[in-house]
């Protein structure tokens, strides 16, 4: 595998970041996962535009323009012979001293894999999956934003953790409405109307998400970004969650309680048909 690291491509066992950049001592950096199908990356231009925000909310400069980092991503795919798999792009504040001060960091690292990412096995797409309730609250907007696709994913990790091997992790935020998962967003259905908590509530404003969200204009439901207890989920008829990694998933319990009959949802298929459809269709070409 050929990975690009600090403006140049070397193999897996060379690609290596200093002992003393701020990503690893403090978790000081960014990233996107891309996913890219049939020879196209899916939404790039949306996945460069949220690192490059990202970037500015924590004051870090990318030493790469968005042209050279979109060349760059696309490249990384061409190294390695690729048409369908999965992106990493990482930037760190760089290398510094001991101390956390990121005026000591000279230059950003950006760091590009193209691979592969499998994160639920195959029959949970088509059983569906089962979600608890972790006691870790998602970060408060005020604190470290959500919104920003930060290194420190230590807040998601222990909530992973909880989840355990029960499924996936459902995260609330101190008022205790719903956020999102550990590494993806939500959406439920309830007599054909279609919610997702709002991004302000502390969640990654997902591309996947706003995927769903143009899916279901086309359909002629348009998605109500509103405020969720447990309760809404509980009593929803379908339950599904969204990501890049993940792509779209149903979810068929909740804490022990079957969402709606228990099995993924009618309207959750039309999505996530439309979905592979677009994936299949869509995206900026490689070669
Ligand atoms: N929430 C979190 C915390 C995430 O890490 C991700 C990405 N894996 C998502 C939501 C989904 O975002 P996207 O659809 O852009 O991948």
């Amino acid at each position: 595998m050929k990975v690009f690291i600090d403006g140049k491509f070397c193999s897996e066992r060379d690609a290596k970041v200093s002992v003393f950049d701020h990503g690893l001592l403090y978790g000081d950096g960014i990233f996107e996962g891309i996913r890219f199908y049939n020879g196209r990356v899916f939404r790039l231009t949306e996945h460069i535009d949220r690192l490059y925000d990202s970037a500015r909310a924590i004051a870090l400069t990318i030493p790469l323009s968005k042209a050279e980092m979109t060349e760059a991503t696309l490249e990384s795919c061409r190294q390695n012979g690729l048409r369908d798999g999965y992106i990493r792009l990482v930037v760190t504040r760089g290398v510094g001293d001991l101390g956390l001060n990121p005026k000591n960091c000279s230059r950003g690292t950006v760091i590009i894999i193209a691979a592969s990412i499998t994160l639920y096995p195959e029959e949970l797409y088509r059983n569906g999956l089962t979600v608890v309730t972790c006691a870790t609250r998602r970060m408060a907007p005020g604190a470290l934003n959500p919104a920003v696709k930060s290194l420190n994913y230590l807040n998601n990790i222990m909530a992973k953790i909880e989840a355990g091997s029960a499924g996936e992790g459902l995260m609330l935020n101190e008022q205790g409405y719903v956020t999102e998962c550990t590494g993806d967003n939500i959406f439920i259905i309830k007599n054909g109307k279609i919610f997702t908590p709002p991004i302000s509530a502390g969640a990654l404003g997902g591309i996947t998400r706003s995927v769903v969200m143009e899916i279901a204009e086309g359909f002629g439901t348009p998605v109500s970004e509103t405020n969720l207890t447990r309760y809404d989920l509980y009593t929803a008829d379908e339950f599904f969650l969204t990501g890049t990694a993940a792509e779209i998933i149903p979810v068929v319990n909740l804490d022990a309680r079957p969402i709606g009959e228990g099995t993924p949802g009618s309207l959750s298929e039309k999505f996530i048909t439309k979905f592979r459809e677009l994936t299949q269709a869509s995206g900026t070409p490689i070669y």
